[in-house]
Order: C-alpha cells, then sequence, then structure tokens
C-alpha cells in the first residue's frame, strides 16, 4: 500500500497505523495521481477548510473509503495526529474486515500509557478512553489497565540510587527456528565459552566497583541469554561466585536465571544456583505439543520439561517462570489451550506468555514459514483462563513483527511478580548489563533522561575487542557525576 501524506508530518504514525493491516507500505509526500491504480491512502491536513480539516480517503483491492472532520485551530500536533490515526484506522477496519486489536496504540509499551491516564483518572475512565478514543478492544483495555496498576506497585519500591544487574550469556545448546536473538550454537562454538566467561567476570569485577563507588543500591540480578544453564555446573559456578563477590546480593530483592531449555538443566546446575542464592528460575515449554517442539527445533519433550520442573521443585526453587508462545507453526487454539492448562498443572509462580515475533534473523523468517494460525484467539484465551486461576498480568510489551500485532504478557501469583521484567520494561532505573549483545541503560531518575551503553554482539567481537568493552564502562560514572 502507498500511503500519501499532505500538509502534516504524521508519517511515522500513519505508516504504523498501516501496518497493523500490510506488511508491504510506501510512504511518500503528495497527493495520488487523478488514475492512481492499486491500494493507496491519501492522508492530509487542510488547513484552508474548515468543515474538512484533517481526513482520508483509502483505495482497497478495488474498495474505497472517505472520512474527513473538522477540527479546532487550538488542537496540538499531538491530537490532530490521533484524530487522523483513527480515521485512517477505522476506515481501514470497514475495507479489510480486520480489527486490531490495540488500535490505534502502536508504541510499544501500551501499559507506560495507561499509567499516565491512570495518574488523573480511575481506572473505568480509563478503560472506556482506550476503547473510545484509542480504539482499542475492551479485553486488551482491561489487560492494559491492571497491568498499569501491577507495574505501579512495582515502581514504588524504587529509589533514586536503585539499578539492576543483567549478565548475557550468548550461547543456546541450538537455534531454536524462531528466534532471531543473537545468541550462538554451543554445538558450533563450545571453544568460546572458557575464554567469553574469563572476559565476563573482568566486566563484572569493574561494573560492580563502579557501582560500588557511585553508592548505587542493587535491586534485583538477571542472568539471562540465550541460555546460561548451556554452561557446565563448574561454569556456572564461577559466574555466580563472581557476581557474588562484585555485587552486594544481600541487598537484592531477587535473583533471576533463565533456565530455559530442559536439555541444559540437571541436578548439579541447579545444585549450584540455589547455593548462590538464585531465588526464581525460568524453565520454558513453549508448548506440550510435540509436533510443535519438533517444527520449531527444539529437542525436548513435555515430559522433559515435567522432570525438570520437578527437580527444581525438590531442590527448593520456590519461584518458577514458565514461558509460552501463542502462534507457533502447526499451533491451534486447541493445543494451545491444553498447553496452557498443562502449565498450570505445574502451578509455576509466574506465566508468560508471548506472541510470536517473526524477526529478519530467525529461521522462520528465512525459511519463509507462517506463524500458526488463531495467535489472537490464544493470547485471548490465556488472559481469561490465567486471570481465573487467580494470576494477574503484572508486565506487558509489544515488539514490531508480531503475528496480529500482539503483546507479550508476564503474569503472576500475588505477591510473585519479577520485579526486574517490570523494571527494564517500565525503564524505571539504571541497568547495568554485562557481556556480549548487552545494553547498559542509564536513567536519571530526576529529569529521566536515559543513556545507552552498547557492547559488542557477538561473543568473538566481545572477547576481541574487550579493551573496548571496559573503556566503554567509564561512560556509567561519567553519567551519574554529569547529573
Ligand atoms: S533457547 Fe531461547 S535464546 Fe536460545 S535459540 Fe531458543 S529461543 Fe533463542
Amino acid at each position: 500500500m502507498t500511503i500519501y501524506i499532505s500538509g502534516h508530518s504524521f508519517n511515522y504514525e500513519m505508516e504504523n497505523v498501516a501496518r497493523m493491516f500490510t506488511g508491504d507500505v510506501v510512504v511518500k509526500n503528495g497527493r495520488p495521481e487523478p488514475d492512481e491504480q492499486g491500494d493507496y491512502a491519501f492522508l492530509y491536513k487542510n488547513d484552508n477548510c474548515e468543515a474538512c480539516a484533517l481526513g482520508c480517503v483509502v483505495c482497497w483491492k478495488g474498495m474505497s473509503a472517505e472520512k474527513a472532520q473538522a477540527v479546532s485551530p487550538k488542537a496540538t500536533d499531538k491530537e490532530n495526529e490521533l484524530a487522523l490515526a483513527v480515521l485512517f484506522y477505522d476506515a481501514m477496519c470497514t475495507l479489510t474486515g480486520i480489527r486490531p486489536p490495540w488500535g490505534v496504540i502502536t508504541g510499544i509499551r501500551p501499559a507506560k500509557f495507561a499509567g499516565k491516564m491512570l495518574l488523573e483518572a480511575q481506572p473505568q475512565e480509563v478503560e472506556a478512553r482506550l476503547v473510545e478514543k484509542y480504539r482499542v478492544s475492551p479485553n486488551k483495555a482491561r489487560l492494559c489497565v491492571m497491568t498499569a496498576q501491577k507495574s505501579a506497585q512495582i515502581a514504588s519500591l524504587n529509589t533514586e540510587k536503585s539499578y539492576s544487574l543483567y549478565v548475557s550469556i550468548p550461547f543456546c545448546p541450538t537455534r531454536c527456528s524462531y528466534c532471531s536473538f543473537v545468541s550462538k550454537s554451543v554445538e558450533r562454538d563450545r571453544q568460546l565459552v572458557e575464554p567469553y566467561l574469563d572476559k565476563l567476570i573482568e566486566e563484572l569485577a569493574c561494573s560492580g566497583k563502579i557501582a560500588e563507588e557511585l553508592g548505587l543500591k542493587l535491586e534485583t540480578v538477571y542472568i539471562g541469554g540465550g541460555t546460561p544453564t548451556v554452561l557446565s555446573a563448574p561454569q556456572l559456578e564461577r559466574l555466580c561466585e563472581a557476581v557474588a563477590k562484585y555485587f552486594p546480593l544481600d541487598s537484592a530483592r531477587e535473583f533471576s536465571v533463565e533456565a530455559g531449555r530442559p536439555d541444559t538443566i540437571d541436578e548439579d546446575k541447579l545444585r549450584v544456583l540455589r547455593d548462590a542464592g538464585v531465588s526464581r528460575l525460568s524453565i520454558n515449554p513453549q508448548t506440550a505439543n510435540p509436533r510443535v517442539l519438533d517444527a520449531i527445533g527444539r529437542r525436548h519433550s513435555a515430559q522433559d520439561i515435567e522432570h525438570s520442573y520437578a527437580l527444581a521443585r525438590r531442590l527448593g526453587f520456590d519461584n518458577i517462570n514458565a514461558d509460552l508462545i501463542a502462534g507457533l507453526p502447526l499451533d491451534d487454539l486447541s493445543s494451545f489451550a491444553h498447553s496452557l492448562d498443562w502449565i498450570l498443572g505445574m502451578r509455576p509462580e509466574n506465566i508468560t506468555v508471548h506472541a510470536l515475533t517473526l524477526k529478519r534473523a530467525s529461521n522462520l523468517t528465512e525459511e519463509k514459514q507462517s506463524g500458526g494460525a488463531d495467535a489472537a484467539a490464544m493470547v485471548d484465551h490465556a488472559f481469561e483462563r490465567l486471570t481465573q486461576q487467580g494470576y494477574a498480568p503484572y508486565y506487558m510489551y509489544k515488539q514490531k513483527g508480531t503475528v496480529d500485532s500482539l503483546e507479550n504478557t508476564g503474569y503472576a501469583l500475588p505477591g510473585r511478580d519479577c520485579l526486574y521484567n517490570v523494571y527494564i520494561m517500565d525503564e524505571l532505573h539504571t541497568i547495568i548489563a554485562c557481556g556480549a549483545g548487552a545494553v547498559t541503560k542509564l536513567k536519571n531518575q530526576k529529569t529521566g533522561l536515559i543513556k545507552r551503553i552498547f557492547n559488542y554482539k557477538y561473543p568473538k567481537e566481545y572477547i576481541e575487542g574487550f579493551e573496548e568493552i571496559l573503556a566503554r564502562r567509564k561512560g556509567i560514572a561519567e553519567f551519574y557525576h554529569e547529573v
């Protein structure tokens, strides 16, 4: 579809609206030719015509729709942008018969948006406003407000000196077909793991010293990846000892480790993590359907997950997260519902429901396989079922390229929310991130200013360019001294 922009500069937002309906979007300034062919939208702001100051003419598959409205001369650009987005969205819904559930909220953090509205309105009013003004579906509006309320409670724990630590282990046993993460398969890069760990521990030492000198307060630790449990038990022990040596774990509220795939979990490794004080584990089934597991390249069964889960419980882990993905190839609503009930049978404290995202680097995109059908129905089902079962949504985000523009949502039993997820998603405080692919996000809590420090993406680059990685660490102290 070609979008013609005239009399305004809302190009980005209009493109985002169009992308909810079609992946093929070209944006041009100007107006269509009188004999324009194909799918197009003419989105205009006309300052010389009071009766039709904002409007759109949309042609789609041989049909057309026109919408226009007058706006007050006092209306701000933001108000005009929203009004035009709604006109365009409504026209596209009429022509395509599709109704994207997030309406014209195209940003990645809808709950943060709702959180701001909750500062000045009651939850019911915010829900109604999301539905009426932003065309959000009633279900999503409820999800959004519930999440924003939970996030606000967690945000209240935050102090001016708070920070969290993220540690990246960018290796996996093999690569899952839907994954676009920079993770390396250890089958191919095993020789990099030890030198990587050496450098990572140096970076932890340097970062811990800087945080201590700045008087920062550690809130949470998150070791993610990749699959951190791809490390051997002695390697995990070395890593955890380094974290404990260079960071004040006693003051931390939470220590999470992604144990991801059951083919990387054994009793020795879980004992190491437990003895190191890890308080939350992620063991991620993604689905219980063996055909789907096979289609996405995961070499484990639902029974392997049950075994890992039981092992973790026996060793005393009392906070476990299970990830589930909606929209996987070969999956359907009834198989997804079965997977969810199977997970509920294990009663994990956290269940995170992701909508499949097809990013450019993933094998699924490369192989041009489509994601499964019914993803929207699956995430709606998860919301209903999990809230009935005593779980509440506590963090949520959208990613570009998600099937049906859907959201990823973390649900938790009361009091078991993963604080780190909220801190990073709502950008509440500094995240000091170490390792390949890690991005340190420094936050000035008074002004809201955020600065990022990027590490090299891949383990080999990280090892070879480590002097530069250490040099960039100086940016942490500089940021706080400039404040
Ligand atoms: S385990 Fe996770 S990070 Fe690793 S390849 Fe699979 S989806 Fe990607």
